[in-house]
């Protein structure tokens, strides 16, 4: 079908069919750039209440988790420092500030830019004045052009009902030889095809979801290219896992991961590199 009505928001083609019929909320997927969207969010801004209370929390209070997303930072942080060294960085999404914590650690000087003003107030009590945070969107954030020599977006581009002005104005606050670090859940990987519509990527606030072609003609129309690409690892236990599905309600998985939780007891919170159906890419200025 032609979703006649709204453009791809990241190619600007008409032409979209449904994708995973009977999926509800329903996407489309753009049969140029093969982005698959959410019609009808276009207008919105990023909903701060989404992030507020409670969004952070459920993983904040599992003892493995903050050492466990500190892990798979750490592990992000230096495939981009295989292309830039450390110097100035933003991130933007920047939560509840594990992965500026990290980044100071490794050398960095960073910088965040987070809409909930739940996370940011988190973030600020973690890092004392070890980092400036803005409140509020990447596009008002009151930064200079080409002052960053990193920027990363972790899990947030699925997140914007226009990823296309973000990923521009990150081109613009990008220093010459500067580098842009993404992870986005991966549209077309092993587990998505397995699961079909009831894939654990497939969730209220991911209404841009990108294939590695769709992420690539992002970036391209931003003016940046890709250097590096691969698969995400997160650092998880069976418990952070079990635990992310009682916050993202799945008939049978969930009630299955938390019987499997209590019958391995300590074993459940044990953590592993595992893969999490997300790609990871590194992109400089073209
Ligand atoms: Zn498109």
């Amino acid at each position: 079908m032609s979703s006649g009505r709204e453009p791809c928001p990241v190619c600007g083609a008409e032409a979209g069919r449904e994708h995973h019929p009977g999926m509800a909320p329903r996407m489309l997927r753009c049969a140029d750039c093969s982005l698959v969207w959410r019609p009808g969010v276009a207008a919105f801004p990023v909903a701060d209440e989404t992030y507020e209370e409670g969004y952070y929390e459920w993983w904040l209070e599992l003892p493995e988790a903050v050492a466990a997303k500190r892990a798979t930072f750490a592990r992000l942080l230096a495939l981009l420092e295989r292309q830039v060294a450390p110097g100035s960085l933003l991130d933007v999404g920047s939560a509840v500030g594990l992965l500026l914590e990290v980044a100071r650690e490794r050398g960095w000087e960073p910088t965040g830019v987070e809409v909930s003003r739940h996370a940011v107030q988190l973030a600020r009590e973690r890092l004392a004045d070890g980092a400036t945070i803005y409140h509020g969107r990447l596009e008002d954030a009151p930064l200079d052009d080409a002052s960053f020599d990193a920027i990363t977006m972790t899990d947030v581009l699925e997140h914007l009902p226009d990823p296309m002005a973000s990923l521009r104005r990150c081109r613009e606050l990008l220093a010459p030889d500067g580098r842009l670090l993404i992870t986005t859940p991966a549209v077309g990987c092993l587990s998505e095809r397995l699961m079909g519509g009831g894939w654990f990527q497939y969730k209220d606030e991911h209404t841009r979801l990108f294939t590695a072609r769709a992420l690539r003609t992002a970036l391209d129309r931003a003016g940046l290219a890709i250097e590096a690409t691969g698969s995400v690892r997160k650092t998880l236990s069976l418990a952070f896992v079990s635990r992310h599905f009682d916050a993202y309600p799945r008939p049978v998985l969930s009630p299955a991961l938390r019987g499997l939780t209590r019958a391995l007891g300590p074993l459940a919170r044990v953590t592993l590199p595992m893969a999490s159906g997300e790609m990871w890419a590194v992109a400089r200025s073209r």
